[in-house]
């Protein structure tokens, strides 16, 4: 039994171990894997059906100006469930889930409010404390 022991430790001490080294090495995510999400405002109309149909009431919108496409999203990360109907549901394919944006946990819940939209317009949604579009 303490040969077998002995040998089993002399052994192991040569061996490459099993575990990752992570933080230092990270494998890439998986294929289609469901990061954080991101928006572009390239395509998108202002229809709001992201905001409608996110089950986790995750996404602020603000129509500044929908003629001229002015738009802000602004997404909770800690109210997301990583579903990815919003980008399920969006037919101008603005919302995608970073498959590298996935190592999300913090201290400071503040930081998981993530707000796209041009500077101008995300800065006159923060200082008028305007309410969300449909709110
Ligand atoms: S569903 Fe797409 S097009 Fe509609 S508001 Fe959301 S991001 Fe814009
Ligand atoms: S992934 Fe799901 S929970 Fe997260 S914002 Fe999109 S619809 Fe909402």
């Amino acid at each position: 039994m303490k040969i077998a022991l002995f040998t089993d430790l002399a052994r192991s001490a040569f061996r490459r171990p099993v575990t990752e080294r992570y933080p230092f090495e990270k494998r890439p995510a998986p294929p289609l894997y469901r990061g954080q999400v991101s928006w572009t405002a390239e395509g998108c109309t202002g229809c709001m059906l992201c905001v409608k149909d996110c089950p986790a009431e995750a996404i602020d919108f603000f129509t500044l100006d929908k003629a001229n496409k002015r738009f802000v999203f602004r997404y909770h990360t800690d109210r997301c469930t990583f579903c990815g109907q919003c980008a399920y549901s969006c037919r101008f394919s603005c919302i995608t889930l970073d498959d590298e944006a996935w190592e999300l946990a913090g201290g400071d819940r503040a930081a998981f409010v993530v707000t796209y939209g041009r500077p101008e317009d995300i800065a006159r949604v923060e200082l008028e404390e305007l309410p969300a579009t449909g709110a």
